[in-house]
């Protein structure tokens, strides 16, 4: 069987990858071995979002009289919770389905190894083998929870994002090991349900990838809902021979033990590029990840690499939009390359994070001179009246020219507003121009705005 283009995993690099090169006449063929959407609809983005609604619907409930109502207390069975999350994934899931019927891809069901020839072997749950053969094809196999060798997870003391998305019980203890994104937003899960959750991070700061300042308010809020967290610490052994589980945590002052129902590790994810034909055609790795150029073309001609197993931001709207480059180069149109200094990135705990471009530590050691601007959302109508003041906005422009160097944010809602920045810095607008852009009152927006006249010492409400 032969195809234009092959896609291999079905994650939002490889689905929407297939779908943009179906919509440009590519004859196209898709392969997945477990769900149709990837970790992202199934195991990532989607499921770990609806959990943290359940937990924010929970917290309304329990502060009504917040909001002037009648004293209620909320309750939960955690099969429930966990019930409505699988129901959200397998919903997406369906619904790339009906995307790959809608735009004449053949959807192949299976385990896929590419071959020397521009061929891919496709082995299914019954063990038959069929080859195919496609003139280019995409590899987007993503990645998996990274087992680190003092933390091996064995699925249920020791465990990975896809047993925390599905535990059969709320743990009353929970050890979450790392503080990235996934790390984070499962302690606020956890911890606004009743769980008593430790964060432990080896670097000086949670959310290690923000802005300073960021990460302390971060730290202080989720230390303020009754989250315990140590930083500067990690954990150098676990011991699961008891009821639950010790872990030997270093510390700036010596050893300690702590103890928990379940330890989490969130240290990050491994790529999936094992056993998938990569030494057999020739296609070269380095530290674990699949190289490219910055077309996605491998070492080997017609075979091409996107998403979480490259070297780039593992994040979905950079698969996405890494797979749909590459299926407009292959069709020969004028394509602009990806700028990876405007990626936003987002944390949905609460309160959210939200940013993109250069923390102001990076602008410095850049060497450029800045103009910083900060606004309190406790300043904002509209963050007052939504009861959700925590937070600030912070920009950073260029002295010089006004160029907009980076925006960070944390509050509720900040990470549906980054777009705007991320827009902004695209059509390459200055401080001067997001303050005479006229935002809506009232929206938590607006402080977007009041930031920016912060940094040129225009601001309104403060
Ligand atoms: C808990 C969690 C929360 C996250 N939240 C966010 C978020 O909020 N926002 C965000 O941007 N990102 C988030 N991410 C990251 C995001 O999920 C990934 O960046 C994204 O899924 C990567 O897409 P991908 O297409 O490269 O790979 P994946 O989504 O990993 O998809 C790869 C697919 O390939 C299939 N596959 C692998 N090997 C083979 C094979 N040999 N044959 C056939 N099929 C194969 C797999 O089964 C899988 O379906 C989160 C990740 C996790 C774990």
């Amino acid at each position: 069987m032969n195809y234009d283009i092959i896609v291999i995993g079905s994650g939002p690099g490889g689905y929407v990858t297939a779908i943009r090169a179906a919509q440009l006449g590519f004859k196209t063929a898709i392969i997945e071995k477990e769900n149709l959407g990837g970790i992202c609809l199934n195991w990532g983005c989607i499921p770990t979002k609806a959990l943290l609604k359940s937990a924010q619907v929970f917290h309304y409930i329990n502060h009504a009289e917040d909001y002037g109502l009648n004293k209620v207390e909320a309750s939960f069975e955690f099969p429930n919770v966990i019930q409505r999350s699988r129901g959200v994934a397998g919903k997406m899931s369906k619904g790339i389905e009906f995307l790959m019927k809608k735009n004449k891809i053949d959807v192949i069901l299976g385990t896929a190894k590419v071959q020397p020839g521009k061929k891919v072997s496709v082995t299914d749950k019954d063990g038959k083998a069929t080859e195919y053969s496609a003139s280019h094809i995409i590899i987007a196999t993503g990645a998996r929870s990274r087992e680190l060798p003092n933390l091996p997870q064995d699925g249920k003391k020791v465990i990975g994002y896809r047993q925390a998305l599905s535990l059969p019980e709320q743990p009353k203890s929970m050890i979450v090991v790392g503080s990235g994104a996934i790390g984070v937003e499962f302690a606020d899960f956890y911890n606004t349900m009743g769980t008593k959750v430790t964060v432990v991070e080896f670097m000086p700061n949670i959310v290690p990838v923000e802005d300073e300042e960021i990460s302390k308010h971060l730290e202080k809020s989720l230390k303020k809902s009754g989250i315990e967290i140590m930083t500067n610490a990690s954990v150098e052994s676990v011991d699961t021979s008891g009821e639950g589980v010790k872990a030997n945590v270093k510390t700036a002052n010596g050893n300690i033990t702590l103890e928990a129902d379940i330890l989490l590790s969130a240290v990050g994810i491994a790529a999936n590029i094992e056993n998938i034909g990569l030494e057999e055609v020739g296609i070269q790795t380095d530290k674990g990840r699949v190289l490219v150029n910055e077309w996605y073309e491998t070492s080997v001609p017609g075979y091409y690499a996107i998403g979480d197993i490259i070297p780039t931001q593992a994040l979905a709207h950079v698969a996405s939009a890494e797979g749909i480059t590459c299926v407009e180069k292959i069709k020969g149109m004028h394509v602009e390359k990806i700028d990876y200094g405007n990626i936003p990135g987002c944390t949905y705990c609460h309160p959210e994070v939200a940013s993109v471009g250069l923390t102001e530590k990076q602008a410095k050691e850049k060497g450029y001179e800045i103009k910083v601007g900060k606004f309190p959302l406790s300043a904002s109508g509209k963050a007052t009246a939504n009861g959700n003041t925590d937070g600030f906005i912070k920009v950073i422009f260029d002295a010089k020219y006004g160029e907009w160097l980076g925006c960070h944010m944390i509050g509720e809602g900040v990470t549906d507003m980054v777009a705007e920045a991320v827009v902004a810095r695209k059509l390459e607008t200055t401080g001067h121009e997001i303050i005479k852009s006229i935002h809506p009152h009232p929206t938590v927006s607006e402080a977007i705005m009041e930031a920016a006249a912060a940094a040129y010492g225009e601001v309104i409400h403060i």
